[in-house]
């Protein structure tokens, strides 16, 4: 059996044998009694990393983030995002079934929002109005196409949020990403929010976990949270010595991941009837749009299938590469040789349909 190279997403890493080890070795205890040691160092070390006062362990970044939205709202409170926000698009509409809290989607480009996108977006205090209560960010931004949030963005909009009483919440499920691109230091890039998620099991190489950064007061609700929506857990060491030992050996690498990205970026550049957008790949994202003439994502996803590439449709012309602890440089080159022959061959024959849906972590 010829082992395919996966390129639809750092999730699909699996631990290395020494994070393994790393989780064998594992001090534990019944942390929801605050026993774990391990967890305690995690959630030590995360906070002073992020910059912020606490810290909680999550299961995963989706349940840190939606810890997030109902720490910070009640029911009948809206939540401002820009229109490709993994809070609002692929939690299983979390906001309004756990937290009774509405999305109000604002476009910006290629995920990254700017004061002018928020111009009129508070609503008036006023009895027919929901409330106007968070802004949800995201860093780097994932189906809006792998950016780095400008600093300045995050500052302005961390002001301007404070003077209209906002609560700010980043979604930093790839924070290091941002982090090793920018070389801003991650709690630089933390500064103008409240409360930050970071994913363990993207990039960092980790099979489960995230963390939820705050202040103290925040993250004591946040707890409460946390077992309410069932994410308080017992000898949690186990997964947190992983993620310890992915703070200590897979961040600096991810500058590798973001090296074979722009590789794979600029081996497909050049292929008649594709583009890459943003052209300009900065993290480990990679995203290409394929001409109608061609046929659909659907269907030159499939395509690759055959040849044992595995990249994911994310739109109807649009497809998602991305790159990861697993796959090397070879590797991602070889995909991109594919990715050239099997647009040569042509794909429209094969079955995909071109209306998704384009899920994606
Ligand atoms: C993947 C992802 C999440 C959710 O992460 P899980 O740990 O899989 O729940 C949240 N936000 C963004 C931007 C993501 O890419």
């Amino acid at each position: 059996m010829t082992m395919p190279i996966d390129m639809r997403s750092d999730t699909v890493t699996r631990p290395t044998p020494e994070m393994r080890q790393a989780i064998a070795a594992a001090e534990v205890g019944d942390d929801m009694s605050g026993e774990d040691p391990t967890v305690n160092r995690l959630e030590a070390r995360m906070a002073e990393m992020l910059g912020k006062e606490a810290a909680v362990f999550a299961c995963s970044a989706t349940q840190a983030n939606q810890m997030a939205v109902r720490t910070h709202c009640i029911p009948g409170d809206e939540l401002l995002i820009e229109s490709t926000g993994h809070i609002a698009l692929f939690e299983a509409g979390g906001p309004a079934a756990l937290s009774g809290v509405t999305c109000r989607l604002l476009n910006g480009q290629y995920g990254i929002l700017d004061l002018i996108d928020f111009e009129g977006k508070i609503r008036a205090d006023n009895q027919h109005f929901c409330r106007t209560r968070l802004v949800c960010l995201e860093n780097t931004t994932n189906v809006g196409g792998g950016r780095v949030y400008p600093l300045e963005n995050l500052t302005r909009i961390g002001q301007w949020a404070r003077r209209h009483g906002l609560k700010v919440h980043l979604d930093g499920a790839r924070l290091f990403n941002a982090v090793v691109a920018s070389r801003v230091s991650a709690a630089d890039i933390c500064r103008a929010a409240d409360t930050v998620t970071v994913c363990f099991s993207k990039g960092l190489g980790c099979p489960m976990g995230a963390v939820l950064a705050g202040t103290q007061e925040d993250m004591a609700r946040a707890r409460r949270v946390r077992k309410l929506f069932g994410g308080a857990l017992r000898q949690a060491g186990i997964v947190a010595a992983a993620a310890l030992y992915a703070l200590d050996h897979h961040i600096e690498r991810l500058e590798t991941d973001h090296a074979n990205a722009r590789a794979f970026a600029a081996a497909i550049a050049d292929i008649a009837g594709l583009t890459v957008d943003p052209p300009d790949v900065q993290t480990n994202l990679v995203f290409f749009n394929v001409a109608r003439s061609l046929g659909n994502a659907a269907q030159l996803s499939a395509k690759l299938k055959q040849h044992h590439v595995l990249i994911n449709a994310s739109g109807p012309q649009r497809l998602r590469a991305c790159t990861h602890l697993d796959v090397d440089r070879a590797a991602v080159l070889r995909a991109a040789q594919i990715v050239r022959e099997s647009v040569a061959a042509g794909f429209a024959d094969l079955p995909g349909s071109a209306t998704g849906p384009y899920a994606r972590g």
